[in-house]
């Protein structure tokens, strides 16, 4: 694997040119997309999840699985340092955020209901995302 990139560190401006709206609203708002409405939490091609804000690699589609969410759903990342996690708040139970390593951006969550080997659930909205299909 490549050494890892710099961090990426952009002007809310310049987030807001490249994003649309409902990335910009995910990414860098931590909002979520409507459950069975994205672009890819129903794909199964081969290939790898790269952030849709930097392009970072995030997920490997080896590691895609069925969750019944309606959001792309991961049992791991691509590599231990691709994503990192932070403790949310926003709801009655607290939650795992997690988050692209480079630019910062919010992906999702990650449960503990997941199904092997590693027994985690990232869940990550479409729109974080763009697959590069191998
Ligand atoms: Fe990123």
């Amino acid at each position: 694997m490549a050494p890892k990139a710099e961090k990426i560190q952009k002007t809310d401006e310049q987030w807001r040119q490249e994003l649309t709206p409902e990335q910009y609203r995910v990414l860098r708002e931590a909002g979520t997309e409507r459950a069975f409405t994205g672009e890819l939490w129903d794909v199964h091609d081969d290939g790898v999840y790269r952030c849709a804000g930097c392009g970072a690699e995030l997920f490997g589609s080896d590691a895609k699985f069925d969750s019944g969410t309606g959001w792309p759903s991961f049992f791991e990342p691509a590599d231990d340092d691709a994503v990192e996690t932070a403790r949310d708040w926003k709801m009655v139970i607290p939650r795992t955020e997690v988050r692209c390593s480079r630019c910062g951006g919010h992906l999702g969550h990650v449960f503990n209901d997941g199904p092997n080997p590693t027994g985690k659930r990232y869940c990550i909205n479409s729109c974080a995302l763009q697959l590069d299909k191998s």
